[in-house]
């Protein structure tokens, strides 16, 4: 080292010092102040002793102060922007803990058939779309609802009519089964003679055995392989419109429930470019067939994905399918198909063995599991993992837990397995109606989604929509899981009434819990001094507004780190009014 550098070096030293010694000394005699204050508010702090504030302070992305109007004075200098929330409600940003943003937000662009409430209105948005879209050389998209057509089985015949002329593939709105035409069946080369797979099925006409246009979970890779390739960019824009969608519900972190690497590397590329305006924890796919091989390729990505909002920490395993399309899987066969109980992805031997070794190189996994067996099979896993490499704080989650049996319910808490309930599934809509208590008898149909059941054991609960699935909204979801009925219109009856969980339940599954399930509850997940500024502003007292209005509320503003990621137009003049 020159002399020149020496100089230079002691010279910064000193001017740290000074910037030290003056910072230090300007904290005890002025005290830091507030670039925002939210006053006159109903803030539910969500901290340990569930506390209720009206002014909380924000300096660079922290919270600095939350408590009574009063005590606020002197975190305000003449920078400060304050707003007066005139009762509006405050909440830490919601965490959605199994979501599909990327993959949701590419469906946006794609024929999207989410919210189409008859067969009608699904051929008109085919039709509609394929007339808008005449280069393009197959017609795909997505979010078509099982009870729409008979069996959950719609034919090839009639997406023969309404695209003719190209391939199609449109996928359910729970994403395991696809709707294709007669092309795409032909470009997959797919006939009477294909056998059906182990964790798949074509189904068929039952008289020539012919495919009738339905696939189920990994027989849709025979056609989905040859769909034209997405490009990054697809994937970035997908991501931006997932993610400014979860903004706009308020939602601040989330898991990421399913990450391919192209879904991985559209987060990466959002967050370099300083645009990923959520915490995301990336559960990153892993594929049966491949089993414990691609355990140094994940743990690859794992390490290349590690920044302050986004973290590549989790895996995800299907333990099984659903059971609308009977391949969920059952402890007993499905009542209209005498000794068939599902598909189970893993079988028992390998599922612990895969989950053991993931657990042991540090993994949270994250499990789909829906019918009692293959939640049944997890738990199992779960618990094989523990006997073997002792208990660890591994927070392993299991989402979705739509039938689970009796047995079971305790073993959450026992193995320290986080509940991850997709709460807004919990009514007797059609899916339930028709395609599911049919299929499982009343006393099986008890145990469908027992969410106070497994929260009275005192198990960890946090929420997720499975978007795009089903709504992004956080409130749908809660109400449901207080009402049990559906969000406009309910009958005043909850269907299974003994399996309500109260507002509070949910809040914290939505919080502090999602939070925890995420590994940063230090951080975030409430709101206090200290934590960062992830809030959102409502715009009414969701405690106070009665049971059916709490998906009424709406969001008005969203922060992450104190930064403005979404605000209601409606917002606009109170941000600007002081
Ligand atoms: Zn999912």
């Amino acid at each position: 080292m020159d002399l020149k550098r020496v100089v230079l070096s002691l010279i910064c030293c000193a001017m740290l010092s000074l910037a030290f010694l003056s910072c230090t000394s300007n904290q005890s005699s002025k005290p830091q102040t507030a670039d925002l204050m939210l006053r006159n508010g109903a803030i539910y702090t969500m901290d340990a002793a569930r506390s209720w504030a009206s002014t909380i302070a924000i300096s660079g992305g922290a919270v600095v102060y939350v408590g009574a109007d009063s005590g606020a004075e002197k975190w305000i200098d003449p920078q400060t922007r304050v707003i007066d929330l005139q009762g509006k409600m405050v909440l830490p940003g919601f965490h959605d803990s199994h979501v599909h943003p990327v993959s949701g937000g590419l469906e946006l662009s794609q024929c999207n058939l989410n919210g189409s409430i008859s067969a009608a209105e699904v051929f008109q948005k085919i039709r509609e779309y394929a007339a808008a879209n005449p280069d393009k050389k197959w017609i795909v998209g997505g979010g078509w609802d099982l009870p729409i057509f008979p069996n959950a089985n719609p034919h090839k015949k009639q997406l023969d009519e309404l695209v003719p002329d190209r391939p199609a593939y449109l996928v359910a709105a729970d994403g395991h089964s696809a709707w294709v035409n007669s092309r795409a069946l032909e470009i997959a080369g797919i006939t009477k003679d294909t056998p059906d797979l182990a964790e798949g099925r074509i189904e068929r006409d039952p008289k020539t055995g012919e495919p009738s246009g339905t696939l189920r979970e990994l027989a849709t890779d025979l056609v989905s392989k040859h769909l034209p390739e997405l490009i990054a960019e697809d994937y970035l824009q997908g991501a931006r419109r997932g993610l400014e969608l979860a903004n706009r519900f308020g939602i601040t972190s989330l898991q990421e429930a399913s990450a391919t690497d192209k879904i991985l590397e559209a987060y990466a590329e959002l967050d370099r470019r300083g645009e990923l305006t959520a915490r995301v924890v990336a559960a990153m796919y892993v594929d049966p067939a491949k089993g414990e091989a691609q355990v140094d390729s994940l743990i690859t990505k794992r390490r290349r994905h590690q920044s302050k909002h986004l973290r590549a920490n989790a895996v995800k395993i299907f333990a099984d399918g659903v059971i609308e399309s009977q391949t969920a899987a059952l402890l007993e066969p499905y009542l209209d198909k005498p000794g068939d109980r599902g598909i189970a992805n893993l079988e028992p031997g390998y599922f612990n063995t895969l989950v053991t070794r993931l657990d042991r190189e540090g993994f949270q996994v994250h499990v789909h599991a829906i019918g009692d067996r293959g939640i049944r099979y997890a738990l199992d896993a779960f618990e094989h993992a523990q006997k073997v490499n002792g208990k660890r704080d591994s927070r392993h989650l299991m989402a979705h837990l739509e039938l689970i049996d009796p047995q079971d319910i305790s073993r959450f808490r026992q193995l320290g397995v986080i509940a991850n309930f997709q709460s807004l599934w919990a009514y007797a809509d059609e899916y339930i109606v028709k395609l599911t208590e049919p299929k499982l008898g009343p006393q099986r149909s008890r145990w469908l989604y027992p969410i106070a059941s497994v929260a009275k054991t005192g198990a960890l609960l946090v929420g997720g929509s499975d978007w795009s699935v089903s709504s992004m909204n956080p409130l749908d979801a809660m109400q449901v899981a207080f009402t049990r009925q559906r969000l406009e219109g309910g009958n005043g009856k909850a269907w299974i009434p003994e399996e309500l969980v109260d507002l509070q339940t949910m809040l914290t599954a939505y919080t502090i819990a999602g939070a925890y399930a995420n590994f940063q509850e230090d951080k975030i997940g409430s709101l206090e001094v200290g934590k960062a500024a992830d809030l959102i502003v409502l715009d009414r007292n969701i405690f106070e507004c009665g049971t059916q209005d709490v998906h009424r509320a709406t969001v008005l503003l969203t922060l992450l780190e104190g930064k403005e990621v979404f605000r209601h137009e409606s917002f606009k003049d109170a941000l600007t009014a002081e």
